[in-house]
């Protein structure tokens, strides 16, 4: 709880778009445009409900998530790292489409310092329709980014009136209001515009980034695997420079025998390859049906496919692309 005698905390938002900011349905219409409204008119309304929190507002873009990449992940990046030096800002918060807010979410966990909070928050259903979650989404996220026990948690999405670590979430839904699911960790918190209870302690107190923002992103691939396909995939993908595949593969991360063959030249060859599964939930464990050992390849654990993207990519542009050391990232918290 803030102390009733000190000043509001001083929260900065940067706006990407998303259907937080989508208009356009007109009420009861379906179709809309993500990052319809500018972050001020959202602002403005979060305003209006008389929290008590100096918002500072700075659009970054006003794009659907799907569209989101290097340039935006770059600008968000140096504005939370400036963000985390400015005595005068006590937050961040980052309004962001649900499509890719687990892909940024955990990029910025992985290359920022935890000594301030870094919150995206994010709506299924655009500004203008009935039933809106945005300003609900938004103004937990205020809830949660105001409060002094919430630095020190890693990047987090504030979504359904939960606070999830962005490293556990993924979207599960593609409309329903409560779209996100976590792994293997349930929500770090219940948040609605007037309450908040943590279910835990800060785990990540004080750390410094874990790893450089890439310079580059190095193309990594996500192969989904199918039943009856063959190798040629993982072959196409190496003929247009790959640097990295992760396998969506069925269950515990399997795939037909000659395609974990050919991930395991790739392998061989200096392309680092994780198997991550198709499957909404679970780990995948090393030397369980594939033996990871003999072909070389890394078990992706807890992250799906997007995320274990993510962590490849700041691996490799970090200059990290042996096996035995990818599978440690993998398995380290
Ligand atoms: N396609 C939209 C986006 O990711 C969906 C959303 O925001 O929920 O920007």
């Amino acid at each position: 709880m803030n102390n009733p005698s000190s000043p509001p905390p001083r929260i900065l938002v940067l706006g990407t778009g998303g259907t937080i900011a989508g208009s356009g349905a007109g009420g009861t219409g379906a179709a809309y445009r993500p990052g319809g409204l500018s972050l001020d008119v959202l602002v403005a309304h979060l305003a209006a409900l008389g929290l008590t929190a100096e918002l500072v507002p700075q659009e970054i873009a006003r794009i659907g998530s799907q569209d989101i990449g290097y340039a935006e992940w770059q600008a968000l990046h140096a504005a939370c790292s400036a963000a985390m030096d400015d005595p005068a800002i006590d937050a961040v918060i980052i309004t962001h489409g649900t499509d890719t807010a687990e892909e940024t979410g955990f990029l910025l966990d992985l290359t920022l310092p935890t000594a301030k909070a870094v919150i995206l928050v994010g709506a299924m259903r655009p500004a203008d329709v009935v039933g809106a979650d945005g300003m609900r989404n938004f103004a937990n996220a205020v809830k949660v980014a105001g409060d002094p026990a919430t630095a020190g948690r890693g990047v987090m999405l504030v979504m359904g009136d939960a606070v999830l670590a962005v490293r556990d979430a993924r979207k599960a839904a593609t409309s329903a209001i409560d779209a996100f699911r976590t792994f293997p960790r349930g929500p770090l918190a219940r948040v609605t515009p007037s309450s908040l209870d943590w279910f835990g302690p800060t785990h990540r107190f004080n750390e410094p980034a874990r790893y450089a923002f890439p310079a580059e992103l190095p193309r990594v691939a996500i192969l989904t695997a199918g039943a009856g396909m063959d190798e040629k995939p993982v072959e196409a993908l190496l003929g247009i420079g790959a640097r990295g595949i992760v396998l969506a593969g069925m269950g515990q991360g399997n795939a037909p025998r000659v395609v974990l063959e050919a991930l395991a030249r790739a392998a061989a060859s200096g392309v680092p390859v994780v198997r991550a599964s198709r499957v909404d939930e679970g780990l995948v464990d090393r030397n369980v049906e594939v033996d990871d050992d003999a072909l070389g390849l890394v078990a992706a654990r807890a992250l799906g496919p997007a995320k274990a993207r993510v962590l490849l990519i700041v691996l490799l542009a970090n200059g990290i692309t042996n096996a035995a050391e990818i599978q440690a990232a993998f398995d380290g918290g």
